[in-house]
Protein backbone atom coordinates (compact mmCIF):
# COMPACT_ATOMS: atom_id res chain seq x y z
CA UNK A 1 0.00 0.00 0.00
CA UNK A 2 0.60 3.65 -0.59
CA UNK A 3 0.26 6.41 1.76
CA UNK A 4 -0.33 9.68 -0.25
CA UNK A 5 0.36 13.14 1.81
CA UNK A 6 0.76 16.82 1.11
CA UNK A 7 3.18 18.25 2.86
CA UNK A 8 2.10 21.64 1.79
CA UNK A 9 -1.44 21.37 3.34
CA UNK A 10 -0.21 18.64 6.12
CA UNK A 11 -2.98 16.12 4.84
CA UNK A 12 -3.11 12.33 4.46
CA UNK A 13 -5.20 10.50 2.18
CA UNK A 14 -7.01 7.96 3.37
CA UNK A 15 -8.01 5.13 1.04
CA UNK A 16 -10.53 3.34 3.82
CA UNK A 17 -12.50 6.60 3.22
CA UNK A 18 -11.62 7.95 0.15
CA UNK A 19 -10.68 11.75 1.32
CA UNK A 20 -7.68 13.55 2.37
CA UNK A 21 -7.80 14.31 6.09
CA UNK A 22 -6.16 16.77 7.96
CA UNK A 23 -2.94 15.29 9.06
CA UNK A 24 0.11 16.97 11.67
CA UNK A 25 3.59 17.26 9.56
CA UNK A 26 4.75 15.90 12.21
CA UNK A 27 3.11 12.94 12.36
CA UNK A 28 4.04 12.22 8.46
CA UNK A 29 7.71 12.83 9.88
CA UNK A 30 7.52 10.08 11.59
CA UNK A 31 6.06 7.62 9.66
CA UNK A 32 8.09 8.52 6.67
CA UNK A 33 11.40 8.05 8.93
CA UNK A 34 9.74 5.35 10.53
CA UNK A 35 9.54 3.82 6.96
CA UNK A 36 12.75 4.74 6.19
CA UNK A 37 13.98 2.77 8.95
CA UNK A 38 12.22 -0.49 8.08
CA UNK A 39 11.66 -0.35 4.80
CA UNK A 40 9.05 -2.76 3.31
CA UNK A 41 8.17 -3.40 -0.20
CA UNK A 42 4.83 -2.40 -0.32
CA UNK A 43 4.73 0.41 1.99
CA UNK A 44 5.43 3.91 0.40
CA UNK A 45 5.07 7.37 1.22
CA UNK A 46 3.97 9.60 -1.79
CA UNK A 47 4.17 13.54 -1.94
CA UNK A 48 0.77 14.18 -3.84
CA UNK A 49 -1.02 17.22 -4.32
CA UNK A 50 -4.34 16.85 -2.42
CA UNK A 51 -8.14 18.49 -3.34
CA UNK A 52 -7.00 22.02 -1.58
CA UNK A 53 -3.92 21.99 -3.81
CA UNK A 54 -5.89 21.04 -6.84
CA UNK A 55 -8.25 23.34 -5.79
CA UNK A 56 -5.93 26.03 -6.14
CA UNK A 57 -5.20 25.40 -9.63
CA UNK A 58 -1.33 25.21 -9.03
CA UNK A 59 0.59 22.16 -10.42
CA UNK A 60 3.44 20.67 -7.94
CA UNK A 61 6.31 18.73 -8.56
CA UNK A 62 7.32 15.85 -6.60
CA UNK A 63 9.64 16.68 -3.28
CA UNK A 64 12.30 14.87 -5.28
CA UNK A 65 12.37 17.60 -7.74
CA UNK A 66 15.42 19.56 -7.54
CA UNK A 67 14.31 24.09 -7.03
ZN1 LIG B 1 -2.19 20.26 -0.72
Amino acid sequence: MSLHECSEHERLFVWQQYAWMAFPAELITRITALYQRVPLPEFEVIEAPCERCEASGKPRETSDTPQ
